[in-house]
């Protein structure tokens, strides 16, 4: 089908599918796909490797300045690079997922995170996912889902993809660490995860990704009166 040019925010919890409804949309409607989240997590690596990040959570000062020096970016197949290096499998471990939400507690860290997402979609005609797209980041987007689906559903989605990514996850820690998220990322003072008033809610738990889309496209079916 053959969209007009938009922006469509994804919102939701922790390991909902976003990523891949996101990312199968975009490459149905020729759009481009951001993943909010991936530029978090490639910050959260940056502050470990450079030991901006303490285990214990505390984060140094000197972030801030650093990150003026960081070039944090994708490829055309969307995945994620600090410079040169890809970063794709090191931002989707457990040691990354453990820090990636106090990190993105901090005001400068969302604020610098933002203005690399708009400087990315400045083209229009983009899906993004993340927490605060729909209320924040984009609060004028013309679609907005946020999306939602049980915590068995979703801890068992999170769990297989780090065991076909090679690592070997265990189901109680992966579950415990969903629900931090989500805590944190609900409870923060900034730009908290929540639900936009003008989003359409997608429960996913019992829909295939094929589903997913077609209720999306029926959605701006629906809001820009197409027929094709
Ligand atoms: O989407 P993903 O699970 O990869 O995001 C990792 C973390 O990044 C989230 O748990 C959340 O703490 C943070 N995040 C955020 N705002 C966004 C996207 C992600 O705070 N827009």
């Amino acid at each position: 089908m053959t969209s007009p040019d938009i922006i469509i925010a994804i919102d939701g919890y922790s390991s909902t599918g976003k990523s891949s409804f996101a990312k199968l949309l975009a490459k149905e409607l020729d759009f481009l796909y951001l993943d909010s989240g991936a530029l978090y997590r490639g910050v959260t690596l940056f502050a470990q490797e450079q030991g901006y990040i303490t285990a214990d959570n505390v984060i140094s000062p000197e972030l801030e300045q650093a990150l003026q020096t960081l070039d944090l970016h994708f490829s055309s197949d969307n995945s994620c690079f600090i410079g040169e290096r890809c970063i794709e499998k090191e931002i989707r471990s457990m040691k990354v997922s453990s820090q990636v939400s106090p990190i993105a507690t901090v005001p400068y860290i969302r604020s610098w995170v933002d203005c690399l997402l708009h400087r990315f979609a400045s083209c229009g005609r983009v899906v993004m996912d993340g927490r605060d797209i729909g209320t924040t980041v984009f609060p004028d987007a013309q679609i907005k889902i946020f999306m939602t689906a049980s915590e068995q559903v979703r801890a068992r989605r999170r769990y297989d993809e780090l065991l076909a990514k090679g690592q070997n996850p265990d189901l109680e820690e992966v579950k415990a660490n969903l629900k931090e998220r989500d805590y944190i990322d609900s409870h923060r003072e900034t730009s908290p995860l929540a639900r936009a008033e003008d989003s359409f809610l997608l429960d996913n738990s019992d829909m295939t990704l094929k589903e997913e889309v077609e209720w999306v496209k029926g959605l701006i079916r629906g809001r820009f009166l197409l027929y094709d």
